[in-house]
């Protein structure tokens, strides 16, 4: 199979260090409910692992938690609580999420917190080598002694020279973000700001801040102020009045985000692994900061092989306008939103049409079609299951067996299994190409749900045909478990009066519900349609719909 490399710019055919293969991908930040871009990020790695997994391959995955920076110690002050609290509860909600999504845990979910004394030993190596450098308590990296620098967001040497920093705008707008400046404000100011002197720089930021933003603002002219070169970046970052900090040879401090992914690979996986991951949005200056500190410490190279970036998920706003979603812009859906008004199969659905490196745009009316394709599958399930509910074939007196292997629809579905096997695999080969596997999977959906149509009654599943409906339920089956999409709520099958499946849900209901559907077969044998009409009115109060199949019914509760 071939994986899209960002650093290489090109697919490369898989070739794993080892077994099993090494994935990290950067995790949550715990500081607010996660939102669907979220859900988007973690169910692509999720499926990227499942399909590696499927192909044989063993898979050691890591998740990690930025369980400290500066906008979980800013949520903390907000809420009058702990960031610790913060990001306890925050990650609880994270696996409560998840888990209704079917994105299987980590095999482990190191915390910046639990890792401090390696990461000062990372950043100790890193001054020792002449990669670091301490001014007042902060620990910087010198991003001059790293020449491949840039290599990964394809930024140019001449960006982030200092002389040249002075006067471009990127080295400008990345200084500030260095100093993780969580204003935007002062992040546009500073990228408009180009051509400015230093002096220019240090005043600006702080003659626009106002008393909201005056700290950021001071952190980032700080940071201006101590560095070598504007495209320097922060290690260690020295503590403030108020802020959680670890004792450090450079006086109390903190990590620096970068760093501390780093070093948590190293801690879980060794110097050099197979595939890391994100949002495209780390790929600067994150992933390329943690390149520059990964190579630099263990003089090793290349730190990953297969640098894999998620698009992100955009949203409209009320103007019209694009945007990326974000707790920061505050345009989020949270995955909650979406739960209460969905079946999580459904969002994971969603996510997984399209392919994960294009740009996806999300509003309301896209879960509504992506409902609409999951009723198909739901009542693939649902017909699979009225076909094993039926009396076996010997069972019943029929003179002129239909041979389903012969007709239009046997015949068109034998030949669609392995064709959707194929497509499948040919999609997921392709760099995860989830959008041609979902459609292989919806493919072979249609022509089951047509053979259980055109088996009108028991008399035509016969042996044979039975065979081909579990062979082809089966392959589908399987491909939902690669991509990870959970079986469809069904409710409760009821053939010849027999619960055959979803006995024991619902139990507030069912009775009720079993007493009016009763009712309205009473009625309809007696040909009183209006009153049949009215149970059915009855039932759709109680939030009920019903389907009615020649082998029987099925009803569940509507979301
Ligand atoms: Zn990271």
């Amino acid at each position: 199979m071939r994986i899209y490399d960002t650093l290489t710019a090109t697919k490369k055919t898989f070739e794993p260090l080892g077994s099993p293969v090494k994935i990290y991908f950067c995790g949550l930040t715990p500081k607010n409910y996660p939102h669907i871009g979220h859900a988007k990020l973690f169910v692509t790695a999720d499926v990227m692992r499942r399909y590696l997994r499927h192909l044989g391959h063993e898979v050691l995955y890591v998740q990690n938690f930025t369980d400290i920076d500066d906008k979980t110690i800013a949520k903390a002050e907000q809420e009058g609580v702990s960031y610790q609290e913060v990001a306890e509860r925050y990650t609880k909600a994270y696996f409560a999420n998840m888990d209704a999504l079917n994105v299987m845990r980590a095999d482990r979910y190191p915390k910046a917190t639990d890792a401090i004394p390696a990461i000062i030993r990372a950043v100790e190596t890193l001054v020792e080598k002449g990669y670091g450098y301490a001014v007042g308590g902060n620990v910087y990296y010198r991003v001059d002694r790293f020449p491949p620098y840039g290599q990964l967001s394809k930024r140019s040497a001449a960006d982030n020279q200092a002389g040249a920093g002075l006067r471009t705008r990127k080295p400008i707008a990345g200084a500030v973000e260095e100093a993780e400046a969580a204003s935007e404000a002062l992040v546009d100011l500073a990228d408009v700001d180009t051509g400015l002197e230093r002096d220019e720089q240090l005043v600006a930021p702080l003659a626009a801040a106002d008393d909201e933003n005056m700290a950021d603002a001071v952190d980032a002219v700080t940071a201006v102020a101590e560095k070598e070169n504007l495209s320097d970046f922060a290690l260690w970052k020295a503590a403030k009045p108020g802020e959680p900090s670890w004792e450090s040879p450079w006086g109390p401090g903190r990590p620096a985000w970068h760093i501390e992914c780093t070093t948590m690979v190293f801690e879980e996986l060794g110097e050099r692994i197979d595939i890391h991951g994100g949002g495209q949005d780390l790929i600067f200056p994150h992933h390329e900061n943690e390149i520059a500190q990964s190579e630099a410490a263990v003089g090793v190279a290349p730190f990953v092989n297969y640098w894999v970036h998620i698009a992100l998920l955009n949203t409209t706003t009320p103007e019209g306008r694009t945007e990326k979603m974000a707790h920061s812009l505050g345009n989020f859906t949270t995955i909650n939103d979406i739960l209460a008004r969905y079946e999580p199969g459904v969002l994971r659905l969603y996510l997984l049409s399209q392919h994960y490196r294009t740009p996806a745009t999300y509003d309301a009316s896209v879960l509504e079609d992506s409902a609409r394709a999951w009723d198909r599958l739901r009542a693939a399930y649902t017909n699979a299951t009225l076909l094993r509910a039926w009396p076996p074939y010997q069972d019943i007196e029929a003179k002129e067996p239909v041979d389903v292997e012969l007709t239009k629809v046997g015949r068109k579905l034998r030949g669609a299994i392995p064709a959707a096997r194929a497509a499948f695999r040919a999609g997921m080969d392709d760099d995860f190409n989830t959008s041609q596997g979902v459609a292989a999977l919806f493919d072979l959906v249609a022509d089951f749900n047509r053979l259980r149509d055109s088996l009108a009654t028991p008399r035509a599943l016969t042996p044979t045909a039975k065979g081909l409906a579990e062979e082809a339920f089966g392959a589908i089956e399987e491909i939902m478990a690669v991509l990870g999409l959970p079986a469809p709520e069904i409710g409760h099958v009821v053939v010849d009066g027999r619960v055959v499946h979803g006995a024991g849900a619902d139990t507030d209901l069912a009775p009720q519900v079993e007493r009016l559907l009763a009712e309205r077969d009473r009625l309809r044998a007696d040909r009183d349609f209006a009153g049949a009409d009215r149970v059915r009115d009855d039932l759709i109060g109680l939030g009920v719909t019903v389907e009615d199949h020649p082998q029987g019914k099925v009803w569940r509760r509507k979301r």
